[in-house]
């Protein structure tokens, strides 16, 4: 009987978070939950649905809850889910639902359409009557404004949000804005297969911190942020730009359909991400149809939480 499951909180320094054992915790108490969710509904559907929902409502993770503001201050949130079973859905910049993985898999399984975004996709979310999306939690507030005197100080050395920075310097209409705010952390995802051969992976993000408005990351985009087929399913995190130039979980899907080994594939999709867009861009989790579970990252760091072949909930930010 093969079943496995694997969560990420995201990839990333995880030097400078406050929340750091907190968002441990979290992985612990979503790993352990998803994994009794699998064992008892026998469904991996369910499974990554429950443990990328439970990442959302915690607050300590760069998804629901816990999302980053764009600069100027407001959240979109993205997400999607894919299963080998032909399920397919995603969300992009939706402001009001707390799940944006809820809402993901509503597209997936009562729609025609694979991707559904800004204001259909928040009046969806109010018409299924899906939980309102609460104000930041204090520490996303916090990194938010002390990112920003940072970028304003040009304490920033990452090239990422440096261009940012450089787009509002050049366009007066955003710098007013930002200067307007002046005066007044992760990703999650999960991957599964289940004792009926059935893969699915989930993820969940509010985008990179200090996005430009209206910016739509890797999350709900098939084969970057998130895929499943018979063989494997992935979920990625790190710079989106990054993450939807190198395709890595389709790449992943590919090699192994081409008879690469799991373990394998997973070292050659990195390697190819470190060639095409250097280190320090991605991670990603990956689940095969044998229950073999795998993950590989070129960032500092990378939260994951899985259960081991003994039944023992391993979480780690270096695994
Ligand atoms: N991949 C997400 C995005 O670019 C961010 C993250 O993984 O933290 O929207």
């Amino acid at each position: 009987m093969v079943k496995a499951l694997i969560l990420h909180g995201g990839a990333g320094s995880w030097r400078a978070s406050k929340v750091k054992e907190k968002a441990l915790e979290t992985m612990k108490k979503c790993t352990a939950e998803a994994w009794t969710e699998l064992i008892k509904k026998g469904s991996a559907i369910e499974a990554v649905v429950y443990a990328v929902k439970c990442m959302e409502d915690s607050g300590y993770l760069n998804a629901g809850v816990g999302s980053v503001p764009d600069i100027l201050g407001n959240r979109t949130l993205d997400a999607g889910i894919m299963t080998s079973n032909g399920l397919l859905g995603a969300v992009a910049g939706v402001t009001r639902t707390k799940n944006p993985i809820i809402l993901a898999r509503i597209v997936a399984e009562e729609t025609p359409h694979i991707i559904i975004g800004g204001y259909g996709a928040d009046e969806l979310a109010v018409a299924k009557k899906l939980p309102l999306l609460p104000p930041p939690p204090k520490h996303v507030i916090e990194r938010y404004y002390e990112g920003l005197q940072k970028l304003f100080k040009g304490e920033i050395k990452s090239e990422f949000w440096k261009g940012i920075w450089r787009f509002i310097e050049n366009n007066k209409d955003y710098l007013e804005a930002v200067k307007e705010i002046m005066d007044v952390s992760d990703t999650v995802g999960a991957v599964a297969v289940d004792d009926n051969g059935v893969l699915a992976a989930a993820v969940s993000t509010g985008g990179v911190i200090f996005k430009l408005p209206g910016r739509i990351g890797d999350s709900p985009i098939p084969g970057a942020g998130f895929y499943a087929d018979e063989n494997v399913a992935c979920s990625a995190t790190g710079f989106g730009e990054r993450i939807i130039e190198t395709m890595p979980c389709r790449m992943l899907s590919e090699l192994v359909r081409q008879s690469m080994k799991f373990k394998d594939a997973i070292n050659e999709v990195i390697k190819h991400a470190n060639e095409l867009v250097g280190t320090n861009t991605m991670g990603f989790i990956a689940v095969s149809k044998d229950g073999e579970i795998g993950w590989a990252y070129n960032t500092e760091a990378m939260l994951i939480g899985y259960v081991s072949r003994e039944g023992e909930i391993v979480t780690d930010f270096k695994p």
